[in-house]
């Protein structure tokens, strides 16, 4: 199955759901890259897409991402698939925020702590 052939790519782990910290681990891509340093997987039949890897992540494990929007790495790990370092934003966004320089910001900091809130709200939920 798809889904499962794709997770076996991802260095996923679950260490952060346990484990009281701020900051979750990124999940390495161990497959095939782009040019650019993105992951990439290629869908089965019919089609054979080429697909990122952070994008199916996202869709696979959070919300299906908005017509139009980039996905952006908060953790700035391109390699990563983690579904919460990753967030839609505008194209317009994302280029800002890459002029804005290869270090986490303090708002970055921040949006990755909400989204580690958010996971574990959810597994308890559970
Ligand atoms: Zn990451």
């Amino acid at each position: 199955m798809f889904e499962e052939r794709f997770w076996d790519k991802v260095a996923w782990s679950s260490d952060h759901w346990a484990e009281p910290h701020p900051v979750s681990a990124c999940w390495e891509w161990l497959g095939a890259r782009s040019d650019a340093g993105y992951g990439q997987i290629r869908a089965d039949k019919p089609d054979w897409t080429v697909m990122y890897a952070h994008r199916l992540a996202y869709e696979l494990e959070r919300d299906e991402i908005p017509h139009g929007l980039h996905i952006d790495h908060l953790c700035k790990n391109r390699r990563c698939c983690n579904p919460w370092h990753l967030e839609p934003v505008t194209l317009a966004e994302n280029n800002k925020r890459a002029h804005a320089g290869a270090t986490r910001s303090e708002v970055t900091k921040a949006k990755m702590r909400t989204a580690w809130t958010y996971r574990k709200l959810v597994a308890d939920d559970r």
